[in-house]
């Protein structure tokens, strides 16, 4: 039996394992930490709605996994004409919650072990190489080592180590295997640490405060910030000189997303600001680990690759999840792990691998992708923004299942991930 060999086990690299499992090949998942879904232990937030459906659809991974987040639903507002557009689900439970789905799909997980270096032959990957020294070997390989640290990248673009969700002090630096392969990265022109969402224990916070956070309409509550707060430069405590101004109050209000604790969606405010905000006095953050004032690195390069999900250069490895776009959530990784996983399959088994047609929604955004600029905002749903002109031009941003249905079925797209490429 062929076997594909996907790296990273965040939630990109789960979808993509079980892809390539629904598809009948063998499915190495080799992940460095001791749990799977990488940042989306840490998320709870699933948008992106016409995406979301056409992702069922195609019926691999991907579809799985979404169907186990929408198990795990906490709230499900109405929001731009989508009945459930904002969908917030319980993140505490993602991650034994993926370990059992990769395993029923009977992908062979491997954790605790770090791909630190690839055997290549000419434009073919041969094997990964792991930390402890073991050779394993693929007949394709997916990239989904996510984007998060390692610790000399926080160093240079942030502050340095925080011991975020990364833990690369724990695990190790996070490696790419594309470029390990000799494939550079691509830059999307957006190399500067930023802070990563922060997650506060409910308990932490008033009763009231509490209450607002739960009863939020699709899990969210807006608090006002204090006048004299706005527009306030919270990084001038830490920066180094050389570096801008990363954070700002810009808003009048802090939102919150409930997960079940207590995230803050946007501004982020180090601890001992918040603590002046009534309500928020004894808040306490669970992520970042440094309480707030630490940041959570991104390096914003991508393998380069086509809308096949084929890294440039290299015949026999793909990339998904952040690894191929500058995504802003997670869902879109996914789309492009499933198809990673899947041309992985195909090109295993020596069958022509595919593309996405442009007259789905996922087709159309990995086309716009590539056309020029390396990365763009996904469509968020049925969203106003000029941005999403082109798939309200093209019909595509629709809430009608039949319709999309519809245009999957004329692509023969439905459960198109799911079908099995060996007999
Ligand atoms: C705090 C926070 C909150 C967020 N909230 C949301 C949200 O609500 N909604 C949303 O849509 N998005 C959200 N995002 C963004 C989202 O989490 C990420 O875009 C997405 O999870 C990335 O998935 P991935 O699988 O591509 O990468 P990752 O999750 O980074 O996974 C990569 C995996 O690869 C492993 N790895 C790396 N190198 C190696 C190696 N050499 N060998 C073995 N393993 C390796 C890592 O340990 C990791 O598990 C959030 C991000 C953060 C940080």
């Amino acid at each position: 039996m062929k076997r594909v060999v996907i790296v990273g086990g965040g939630f990109a690299g789960c979808a993509a394992a079980i892809t390539v499992a629904k598809a009948g090949l063998e499915a190495v998942l080799i992940e460095r930490r001791n749990a799977l879904s990488g940042l989306g232990a840490w998320t709870g937030h699933l948008v992106t709605w016409v995406p979301r459906q056409e992702t069922k659809l195609l019926g691999g991974g991907g579809a799985e996994l979404v169907a186990t987040l929408e198990s795990l639903t906490l709230h499900a507002g109405p929001a731009l004409g989508v009945p459930d557009h904002i969908l917030a689900f319980d993140a505490t439970q993602t991650d034994a919650r993926m370990e059992r789905l990769v395993r029923q799909w009977g992908v062979q997980v491997i954790l605790r072990r770090r791909a630190v270096d690839v055997v290549r032959k000419g434009d073919r990957v041969e094997a990964v190489i792991l930390n402890d020294g073991t050779r394993v070997e693929g007949d394709a390989f997916v990239d989904t080592t996510g984007k998060g640290g390692g610790m000399e990248v926080c160093e240079k673009y942030g502050q340095g180590c925080v011991v975020c969700v990364v833990q690369c002090p724990m695990w190790g630096d996070r490696v790419s295997i594309s470029e390990r392969a000799e494939v550079a990265d691509v830059s999307t022109g957006r190399e500067a640490s930023y802070l990563g969402a922060m997650l506060l224990a409910m308990e932490s916070l008033s009763l009231e405060v509490q209450k607002r956070i739960i009863e939020g309409v699709g899990g969210y509550s807006y608090h006002p910030l204090p006048e004299e707060m706005v527009g306030m430069d919270v990084t001038r405590y830490w920066r180094r000189p050389e570096q801008p101004p990363t954070t700002t109050l810009y808003r009048s209000h802090i939102e919150f997303l409930h997960m079940p604790f207590a995230k803050i969606y946007r501004p982020n405010i180090p601890t001992d600001v918040l603590h002046q905000i009534p309500g928020f006095e004894n808040a306490w953050h669970i992520n970042p680990m440094a309480g707030g004032d630490g940041q959570a690195v991104q390096l914003d390069s991508i393998a380069p690759h086509d809308t096949t999900m084929r890294v440039t250069g290299l015949s026999n490895m793909f990339c998904g999840g952040v690894r191929a776009g500058r995504y802003r959530g997670f869902l879109e990784g996914v789309c492009a792990a499933d198809l990673a996983g899947y041309n992985a399959c195909r090109e295993a088994q020596g069958l022509p691998i595919k593309s996405l047609p442009e007259t789905t929604v996922i087709g159309l955004f990995f086309a716009r992708i590539n056309q020029g600029h390396m990365y763009c905002d996904w469509p968020p749903g049925l969203a106003a923004s000029a941005e999403c002109d082109i798939y309200r031009e093209r019909g595509l941003a629709t809430t009608d299942m039949t319709k999309i249905r519809q245009r999957m079925e004329e692509a023969e797209l439905v459960g198109m991930y799911g079908r099995k490429l060996v007999s």
